[in-house]
């Protein structure tokens, strides 16, 4: 890809949430912020790239707890005034029965060269629309099916409907990424604009193939979504509900990822461990692995971005530098550590009511709470756990996450967390902070002393958290699932729990007991003596962390695969001649 060239966009970027901001409540979790750190790797890229997405006016949700570990939910406000400016015209976009008026705001993101890429955010709260209407936009992954189905029509039909605006019509726009099915009505809709430009329907489905490229982030089959086409047919408008292709319906339902894959001429799955989930998913597809990765000047916290200035300057420019941190002194990594983990751990202390302490081996666990993370995996037997370590040293762990409010399951594990920690406050002692979001996140991956993942194996596509611990001299501890396969060197760059297997694991007594006991005699027999007892060995680890991983599953070693391996031959898909030629050529026939 060149730099800068004004009339053509390298990207157009559509995704449902983008974390840009800790404070700008557009996001839910890890897909909002690889999202964002995309868009902010275009910009030090000097890619001509933009972002599409929803506004979101009152978020997610904002999380409190009652006495009994109950989440309460508030919708979020978060002033959008402060973060975004609003452009001076509106899009419509096509609906049933009617049309939705959307304001478009934006934000700017300026990448470390100096380069901009805007962010548009779709905005439906505006005088002109009706009451349900008006609310489309308020409420990320908020309302009913109708109301996400409305959603997705918004991003994929509406962020068309903005470029065109913007004059970046299909011919002036190389790619179309749409990161997760939430996006899909973009290739249906760019089949409505587009098929009668070309003699034949291949010639247009190749075209539109050549542009579109695909991010499924999901290996559970539950997790893409399906829409009743009953509900569908009351949404969308009906010259683009016939387009439908029939090989995305079963079952009266279509299905959004088979949506995407139709029109999309690559497909990537988020680690190599998903894209073979994937392929056995959509056995017809090719899938391209194209592993994540976490920003690096966004994830690295304050005190170690100092440390890497000084002995390793480059690393701001080209993060793969971090390899030659092994070049610093142990004392330093070690030094800097405490300087983030004492603010941690005082933060912690502030916040809570707790007295935990900064000599104390301290593990970290922070994401969505839904069943198959199985968040309370390291709390089955504390007793027990608390035997096997009490010879070695105390244990501290920090908690928090969010659970979806209509996933039942996920607030429970959330009271059941809750519950724990009012029992055990001897050997153990476990905190839950409110309210996760990505300024807890970066004292988090900066702060613990290891980071830990216990997942279903075959279930997380990727995880990102512990790239970004890794960054910070955080060695993993984590179930051999996303991308932790990849950056797994037992003892080197951290810990597994459990085996690698290539079946799935099943979710069974027997599974769970197996990978607790493995878990609980890594902690009291392996990682707590080398952290207590042989420091030196410990400090190895956090190295080999930074420069094994945090050098490899960053940003920017993603986005050069994305060229190589998706945009790129995408681009030469498409056999014949440009659009303009084809279509002159088809209205000189005429
Ligand atoms: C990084 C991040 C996530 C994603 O973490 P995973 O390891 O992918 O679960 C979720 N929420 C916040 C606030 C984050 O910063």
């Amino acid at each position: 890809m060149k730099k800068n060239r004004d009339n053509l966009l390298d990207v157009a970027y559509f995704s449902m949430e983008v974390a840009i901001e800790s404070d700008m409540a557009t996001y839910s979790g890890g897909l909002g912020v690889l999202a964002g750190d995309t868009l902010k790797t275009f910009a030090d890229f000097g890619y001509t790239a933009l972002g599409i997405t929803l506004l979101h006016e009152h978020g997610y949700v904002e999380q409190e707890f009652d006495s009994e570990g109950s989440q309460i939910y508030f919708p979020e406000t978060w002033g959008k005034e402060n973060y975004l400016s609003k452009l001076s015209f509106t899009i419509k976009i096509p609906f049933k029965d009617r049309f939705v008026v959307c304001a478009v705001w934006q934000y700017e993101i300026t990448g470390q060269f100096g380069d901009k890429v805007l962010v548009y955010f779709l905005d439906s709260n505006v005088p002109q629309n009706n009451k349900y209407d008006r609310i489309l936009t308020s409420y990320l992954y908020g309302g009913d099916a109708q109301y996400r189905i409305c959603q997705e029509q918004i991003l994929g039909s509406g962020g068309l409907i903005l470029l065109e605006k913007l004059k970046y019509n299909s011919e002036k726009v190389r790619v179309y990424h749409l990161n997760e099915g939430h996006a899909s009505f973009v290739g249906l809709s760019l089949y409505q604009q587009l098929r009668n430009c070309f003699n034949t329907q291949e010639k247009v489905l190749e075209y539109i193939n050549s542009k579109l490229a695909f991010t499924t982030h999901t290996p559970i089959p539950a997790g893409h979504d399906r829409f009743m086409m009953t509900d569908v047919k009351k949404a969308l408008p009906k010259d683009l509900l016939k387009l439908i292709p029939k090989e995305t319906l079963k079952g009266g339902k279509l299905c959004m990822t088979r949506l995407s894959l139709y029109f999309s001429g690559a497909v990537n799955g988020v680690a190599l461990t998903h894209e073979k989930v994937t392929e056995k998913m959509f056995p017809e597809y090719d899938v391209i692995p194209v592993t994540n990765g976490a920003y690096h000047l966004e994830w690295t916290h304050p005190e170690f971005k100092k440390l890497y200035d000084k002995y390793i300057p480059e690393w701001r420019q080209d993060p793969s530098f971090l390899r030659r941190v092994l070049d610093i002194p142990g004392n330093k990594i070690w030094k800097t550590h405490m300087k983030s983990k004492k603010k941690l751990i005082k933060y912690v202390n502030t916040i809570s009511s707790n007295k935990f302490s900064e000599d104390v081996f301290t593990l970290g666990y922070a994401r969505r709470f839904t069943s198959y993370k199985r968040p309370t995996l390291i709390l089955d037997n504390l007793e027990k756990l608390e035997k096997m370590i009490f010879s070695v040293g105390r244990l501290q762990i920090i908690f928090t996450g969010k659970s979806h409010p209509r996933d039942k399951q996920g607030a429970d594990l959330i009271k059941e967390v809750f519950q724990k920690i009012q029992k055990h406050k001897r050997k153990i002692s476990i905190v839950f902070l409110e309210d996760y979001n990505m300024k807890m996140a970066i004292k988090l991956v900066g702060g613990v002393d290891a980071w830990l993942n216990t997942p279903l194996q075959k279930h997380e596509a990727s995880g990102t958290s512990g790239m970004k611990a890794a960054f910070n001299a955080i060695p993993h501890l984590s179930v051999l699932d996303g991308w932790w396969p990849e950056g797994w060197v037992e003892g080197v760059t951290g810990w597994s729990i459990g085996t690698n297997l290539n079946k799935a694991k099943l979710d069974d007594k027997a599974t769970w007991n197996s990978e607790v006991t493995d878990l609980y005699n890594k902690l009291s027999k392996v990682i707590l003596p080398l952290y207590y007892q042989d420091r030196t060995s410990y400090i190895r680890v956090m190295k080999n962390a930074i420069a094994l991983n945090g050098s490899y599953f960053n940003t920017y070693r993603m986005m050069n695969e994305y060229v190589s391996k998706v945009y790129f031959p995408l681009g030469k898909r498409f056999v014949g001649n440009n659009i303009q030629n084809e279509y002159s050529k088809n209205s000189n026939e005429k």
